[in-house]
């Protein structure tokens, strides 16, 4: 079967950066350049000759907008349908995308600071917003930046990713940025030597110590539904009020 051609592109897979077993950055090309608003995700997948239907699911995009080259930070479900079936893909092979790119989990620019908690893949979504910024910046189209504190949370520091070293990158170099990663399976990890915890276990301290103006401050929580639940009754205890608090759940629980 195909997908009609003026509602899916096919794009190559390029490489898989893998940082554990079931952790990877996918890099994908699309024919050209494809523009969205930073936070959203694509709708990509397989279409195998013999299927009856499409195999695809929704992926927040890491990459920022306008590029061909195209970034996705994925978990494996050894369960699931299409994630193991990605991880046999060689480069060259074909990947469907749904030429839009939608979703409403994107920066809420009525408010300057903004509280971004994320499990893992979750912060795909908040990657993409930073590096977006930083090319406003670089380019110089935008004067004052947001303000952005990412709490990033694995059970162990390596499925962090290259996502650590950059954003660690980003809080040492820009005055607009704070990240903090933490790790819930510090024995595990005995190098580990940052936050010890689930984010929302150290959510509400962080959010604390940065102070913000709670008037103008917005909050995300992205990736595993626990932790969107939890740390939704957290950031409203610490002030913000329930519709300043944006959610992109992943997956439902079974
Ligand atoms: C808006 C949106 C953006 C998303 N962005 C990303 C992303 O950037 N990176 C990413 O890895 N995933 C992301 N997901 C999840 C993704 O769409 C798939 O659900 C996931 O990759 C599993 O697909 P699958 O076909 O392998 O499993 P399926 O066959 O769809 O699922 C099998 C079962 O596993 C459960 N499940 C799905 N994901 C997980 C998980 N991570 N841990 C435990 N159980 C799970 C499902 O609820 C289901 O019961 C996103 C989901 C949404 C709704």
């Amino acid at each position: 079967m195909a997908l009609d051609p003026d509602r899916y592109s096919v794009l190559t897979f390029v490489e898989r950066i893998d940082f554990s077993e079931d952790l990877a950055v996918f890099r994908l090309r699309a024919p050209e350049p494809v523009e969205f608003t930073p936070g959203q995700y694509a709708t990509i997948g397989l279409v195998e000759d013999d299927a009856d239907r499409p195999l695809l699911r929704p992926y927040s995009v890491a990459s920022a907008p306008g590029s061909t080259d195209l970034e996705f930070f994925i978990e494996r479900v050894d369960e699931g349908d299409l994630t193991p079936r990605l991880w046999d893909l060689k480069p060259g092979a074909e990947v469907w995308m749904r030429k839009k790119v939608v979703g409403r989990f994107v920066l809420d620019t009525d408010c300057r600071y903004h509280v971004m908690a994320a499990t893992v893949t979750g912060v795909g979504p908040y990657v993409s917003i930073a590096r977006h910024q930083q090319r406003l910046l670089d380019a110089g189209e935008l004067d004052t930046p947001h303000r952005f504190l990412i709490l990033h949370g694995a059970s162990r520091s390596w499925e962090l990713g290259t996502y650590y070293d950059e954003l660690s990158e980003l809080a040492r170099t820009t005055e607009w940025f704070d990240y903090v990663p933490t790790v819930s399976r510090p024995w595990e990890d005995p190098e580990w030597d940052g936050e010890r915890g689930r984010v929302e276990d150290v959510l509400r301290k962080h959010v604390d110590a940065a102070s913000f103006p709670l008037d103008e401050t917005a909050a995300y929580t992205c990736g595993h539904p626990k932790m969107i639940d939890k740390a939704q009754g957290i950031l409203e205890r610490s002030g913000l009020p329930e519709d300043a608090i944006h959610e992109e759940k992943y997956f439902v629980e079974r």
